[in-house]
């Protein structure tokens, strides 16, 4: 039987997820790869057992994480019965549609017919009356905004869903997305964006409007699937994500100008005193409009290294300077 540890939220920070009154883990997991029906059960399950017991409160899922499409949600179900019961109020479940998830014209993007039929089969997966965040996965340039805010809204009058987020939606959408919300009375809780040091496009206008609507942000892939970490430094280890047939994570992207630059700031990290990781994620984190990091592990032990982030999280000017030179000059 699973006791969680008495000390769980000793460490954790738990920020406000934009004005709304939820709080959020600086550090959330994500179930996107390693919870599948393909992973070993077991190591799922200690793994979200890891990371309640270290304060990490908040999983995110999605309607097709697997593989196949649907076996995380499964997955995460089952840790919940048997070891979670007790727990349901001290977890943040987030579900999200968006993305293809079964044949035929209803099965993709944002019309209502998809997203509320999707939420019924997340709920009947997950084994929950009601999911806690029930996200749009990504823009759909066909679906009137109107339709697609209205069923998020839906899910929310419905009981289905306590709040509602965006992910991937531009900035100018996601403002538009906001109003059309707040005409529903349902407001927008949290916008879900790739985020880290090699991918920056949130910084040039995406996180101020997110900060100006008082909307919370979530950031993804924020060790870029595993690339900021030192784990590639010296070729692509057997069961990396980069080594398996279905990671998102591809060979190609691997170049030699990237790995020259994770080499010095992974030195620029022991220097800091600390891993990679670590630092990479201190560095999402130091934006003030991120509420939480969204990682994912493989393995209990990358959610240990992560929380470690938490006792050093602050650069200096000439720190941050030193990285952006890293970055763009490699
Ligand atoms: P990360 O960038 O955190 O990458 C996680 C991977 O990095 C792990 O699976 C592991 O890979 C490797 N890793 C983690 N810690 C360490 C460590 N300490 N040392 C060495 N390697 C490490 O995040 P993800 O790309 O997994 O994304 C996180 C979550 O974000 C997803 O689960 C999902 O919830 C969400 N997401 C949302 C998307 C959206 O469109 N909204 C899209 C993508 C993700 P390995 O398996 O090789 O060990």
């Amino acid at each position: 039987m699973y006791i969680p540890s008495q000390y769980r939220y000793k460490d954790m920070e738990y920020n406000r997820c934009g004005r709304s009154g939820l709080l959020l883990p600086a550090i959330s997991l994500g179930l996107w790869h390693n919870f599948g029906g393909v992973d070993d059960f077991h190591t799922a399950r200690m793994m979200v057992r890891t990371a309640f017991d270290y304060g990490i409160t908040h999983f995110d899922l999605a309607n097709n994480y697997g593989p196949p499409p649907g076996s995380a949600e499964i997955n995460f179900g089952r840790i919940l019965n048997l070891d979670f019961r007790q727990h349901r109020d001290e977890i943040v479940v987030s579900t999200k549609a968006g993305y293809w998830m079964w044949d035929g014209p209803y099965g993709d993007w944002g019309s209502r017919k998809y997203l509320l039929a999707s939420l019924d089969q997340s709920l009947r997966r997950l084994q929950l009356d009601y999911v806690d965040i029930f996200y749009h996965h990504r823009p759909d340039p066909k679906t009137p905004l109107e339709e697609t805010m209205a069923a998020l809204a839906d899910s929310v009058k419905a009981g289905k869903a306590l709040y509602v987020g965006i992910s991937n939606y531009p900035p100018e959408q996601t403002e538009r997305a906001c109003d059309i919300l707040q005409s529903f009375g349902v407001p927008l809780l949290i916008h879900q964006p790739k985020y880290n040091m090699f991918e920056r496009w949130v910084e040039s206008e995406l996180l101020t409007t997110l900060h100006k609507r008082g909307i919370g942000c979530i950031a993804f892939s924020p060790l870029a699937q595993g690339l900021l970490t030192e784990k590639y430094l010296h070729g692509i280890p057997q069961n990396s994500r980069a080594a398996k047939p279905h990671g998102f994570l591809h060979k190609s992207e691997i170049t030699m100008e990237k790995l020259l630059k994770i080499q010095k700031l992974n030195d620029f990290a022991a220097s800091r005193g600390q891993s990679l990781a670590q630092m990479a994620l201190a560095w999402v984190l130091r934006r003030t409009e991120v509420t939480s990091v969204l990682i994912g592990a493989s393995q209990p032990v990358q959610i240990l290294d992560a929380v470690r982030c938490l006792k050093n999280r602050q650069f200096s000017n000439d720190e941050l300077m030193e990285i952006d030179a890293i970055l763009s000059n490699g």
